[in-house]
């Protein structure tokens, strides 16, 4: 933590720069910022041990006020941890070197919408939600509908390489994005070319996605918009077997069809979770999709080919009304009485492979989650295969502990277990550690597994942009 003479220069420092009204003293940083949404995170801090510690807490409201405190920082040599919405699940944003939270919600304007090219000038602190409201009243769509939709903002979407419940048409986030405003770790601006296209060197943009505010602090992002769509057709079917669910969705995405909602529940996520939220009995693997677009007669074609597709594959067809209760329930799986809350244990292992390894992936990674846990402790393991690719799938494996063990210490211990087993386990047969939630300090340790020598070329990447290592130290195990 920050010595006495240099956080009172850091106070005074912070305040020249954004305000005093915009400094949140370390009291009160402590309490606002104490943790993100991973379980750990949040059950160590409701035991007053939190892991986020932030010495100051500071809303800038522009790229200049931004550059000027990374400036700051470098010459008092004071950590800062970007925080957007602070609802990440793998504890990233949390401070847990101390130094300076930067809140970066103030800087929510939409710049400039270009209604010709469809794309959009955005500031990163912009919440998802109020974005997508913005841009429909346009008839307009940016398509990025994580379930965080109401808490995480463009910036920390892009820093956690996010996806959305439309992201099998319209991409992950590194898709949508086409060009970044973003402050270096030693507190210059640079902006990256936006083209369609290029040939101009590497592509800047692509590294700060995903850096978790490791490489650069992004203050704007130029995104790609769609059309709002004129029709939305559903439809729902069930399989005998998973691995004919899973054959269906690679001959759907294999032939070009592209639906923007395609999600595979196995028969513990059907009868649990989706059950529950559709108000109708499932008790097979279960395919929910949704096909979108501008034209309508061509969105019933594409729906009644997928459903072509699947019958090939002995699916059973269920009422579409239950894909149309999805869509209008398909945050709730997120949210209490469906989330659960402390004293359990939870968390979603979600790892992506290409559909020559995805079927094992599964049976690996699901069957270790399962030895992993104690019977007493009555796991419940629900799993889906929610975005889809061209040439595979991932797997979300949501795993809950009714009640952990009463010891902060064992609870955690046990978590940790769980992740281990279960990463290790999808590693090993085939896939990545992560599709959508980003590594942060939950999956920091699986970082050398993942890259091996690509991690020192990742640590050369960080040192070289950012010398005094004050841009999140520690985060992605790419520095001390
Ligand atoms: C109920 C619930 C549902 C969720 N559903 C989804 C989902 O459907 N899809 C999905 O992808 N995720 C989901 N998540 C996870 C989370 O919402 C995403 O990871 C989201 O992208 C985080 O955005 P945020 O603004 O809250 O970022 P934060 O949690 O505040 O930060 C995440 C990381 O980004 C960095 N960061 C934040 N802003 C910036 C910036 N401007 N510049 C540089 N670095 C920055 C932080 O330092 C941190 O490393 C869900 C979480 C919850 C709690």
């Amino acid at each position: 933590m920050v010595a006495p003479t240099t956080q009172s220069q850091l106070i005074d420092g912070l305040k020249e720069i954004v305000g005093a009204q915009y400094v949140v003293s370390q009291a009160e940083a402590r309490r606002k910022y104490a943790s993100d949404q991973w379980w750990y995170a949040i059950a160590a801090a409701a035991a007053g041990e939190s892991i986020s510690q932030p010495d100051v807490a500071v809303s800038p409201a522009s790229a200049e006020e931004v550059a000027s405190i990374v400036r700051l920082a470098n010459r008092l040599n004071v950590p800062i941890t970007p925080w957007g919405g602070g609802s990440g699940v793998q504890g990233a944003a949390n401070a847990d070197r101390g130094g300076i939270v930067l809140d970066m919600k103030r800087m929510n304007r939409v710049r400039a919408v270009d209604e010709k090219s469809l794309t959009c000038l955005v500031e990163g602190g912009k919440i998802c939600r109020d974005f997508e409201t913005e841009l429909n009243e346009r008839g307009l769509s940016f398509t990025h509908y994580p379930a965080s939709t109401e808490w995480a903002t463009i910036g920390g979407s892009i820093a956690a390489r996010g996806s959305g419940v439309l992201s099998t048409k319209y991409g992950k986030i590194e898709d949508h994005v086409l060009g970044l405003e973003f402050v270096t770790p030693t507190g210059e601006l640079v902006h990256t070319p936006v083209v369609p296209r290029h040939a101009a060197g590497p592509e800047l943009t692509q590294l700060l996605v995903g850096a978790e505010g490791t490489l650069g602090i992004i203050t704007a992002a130029i995104v790609k918009l769609h059309l709002l769509p004129k029709r939305r057709v559903f439809g729902v079917v069930s399989f005998d077997n998973l691995s004919d669910g899973i054959e269906a969705g690679r001959r759907i995405m294999t032939s070009g069809l592209k639906p923007p909602v395609m999600r595979l529940y196995d028969v513990d996520a059907a009868s649990h979770s989706l059950a529950r939220a559709v108000e109708t009995p499932l008790n097979a693997p279960t395919l929910v999709m949704m096909f979108d677009g501008e034209f309508p007669d061509l969105v019933e074609l594409e729906a009644q080919k997928a459903l072509g597709i699947c019958q090939e594959m002995n699916a059973k067809l269920l009422p579409a009304s239950i894909g149309e209760m999805w869509w209008e329930r398909r945050y709730v799986f997120y949210y209490p009485p469906y989330a659960p809350e402390l004293p359990s244990i939870w968390g979603t292992v979600d790892v992506v492979a290409d559909f020559q390894h995805i079927e094992a992936v599964y049976n690996e990674t699901t069957r270790a989650i399962r030895e992993a846990v104690p019977a007493e402790y009555n796991l419940s393991l629900t799993t889906h295969f929610s975005h889809w690719y061209e040439w595979g799938s991932m797997v979300y494996a949501r795993m809950k502990i009714p009640t952990g063990p009463a010891d902060l210490k064992e609870a955690k211990k046990l978590h940790d277990d769980i992740f281990r087993a279960g990463i290790e386990a999808a590693y090993k047969a085939g896939a990545v550690i992560n599709d959508h939630h980003g590594v942060g300090m939950r999956l920091a340790p699986y970082m050398e597994l993942q890259y091996g020598e690509g991690m020192h070329a990742l640590s050369r990447i960080k040192k070289a942009l950012d010398p005094n290592n004050v841009l999140c130290p520690g985060k992605l195990a790419m520095s001390d």
